[in-house]
């Protein structure tokens, strides 16, 4: 059984104070959660305070990107190691962001997933397609493209636990989301491909959520799609209270 998942990715936004009120807020707006694993990815400055403000909650932490040697003279970077000590346990990486304006390609995320999974944490893998890639009619193929070169060299065993986040480039951030079919169907072609590539066994535990542009608004349709097994929230995980809206769907 695939345990759904709500994550929200804070990106550059928040300080302090702003976190610690955001994880107070949303502990008192969570009346009744049901069966969902919920994960708020802060920047790296807020991560100790968001993992010390959830303590005795139901709610994870996890980063928004790791680089992929253990140790040595990378300035400005942060080891996985680094990160699971503080107390994560999750990782975005390969956000479109990261791939559109940082240089994230599929080989340096590949690496990225190799080296969170080495230390335990559980990598979020993000892939989409660009809006050029879908009006030219290689959706399909781009996200395939960008989900075998992510695992290229991982076992069926080592990808079981990561979870993917199909994101189409074109409905992050701009309020245009994809329909819950259309997101159902890119979901279900890259479970298939799983399913090819590894087993289908594990193509049926590997969990892919849906991002771009979900809000309260849309969450229920999106849930009711049979592949679809979360979402990753940007612009509605920064107010508690529409995060605990989405939390809450059900
Ligand atoms: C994201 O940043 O991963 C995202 C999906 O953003 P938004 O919800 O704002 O589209």
């Amino acid at each position: 059984m695939r345990i759904p998942m709500v994550a929200g990715n804070w990106k550059m936004y928040k300080v302090r104070a702003e976190a610690e009120a955001f994880v107070q807020d949303l502990r008192a707006q969570i009346t009744h959660l049901q069966d969902v694993e919920v994960v708020i990815c802060p920047p790296y400055t807020l991560l100790e305070s968001v993992i010390r403000a959830v303590q005795g909650s139901p709610f994870q932490v996890g980063a928004q990107n790791v680089y992929w040697e253990e140790q040595g003279a990378f300035t400005g970077e942060v080891a996985p190691s680094m990160l699971y000590d503080l107390g994560c346990r999750y990782v975005i990486c390969g956000h479109s962001e990261r791939r559109q304006y940082f240089g994230e390609t599929d080989e340096t995320v590949n690496r990225r997933l190799k080296a969170a999974l080495g230390v335990g944490l559980i990598p979020i893998f993000c892939l989409g397609e660009t809006l050029e890639e879908r009006e030219t009619g290689v959706t399909f193929q781009v996200c395939e493209r960008q989900l075998i070169n992510g695992l290229h060299g991982l076992t069926g065993d080592q990808i079981t636990p990561i979870v993917v986040a199909y994101e189409p480039v074109w409905a992050i951030g701009t309020g245009r989301n994809a329909t819950p079919q259309d997101a159902q169907e890119v979901i279900s072609y890259l479970r298939g491909r799983i399913s090819e590539k590894y087993s289908s066994a594990v193509g049926e535990q590997v969990r892919i959520l849906y991002g771009g542009s979900v809000k309260p608004e849309n969450i229920q349709a999106l849930m009711a799609e049979p592949d679809l097994d979360g979402v990753l929230v940007g612009g509605a995980s920064l107010e508690a209270a529409s995060f605990a809206r989405i939390i809450q769907y059900g």
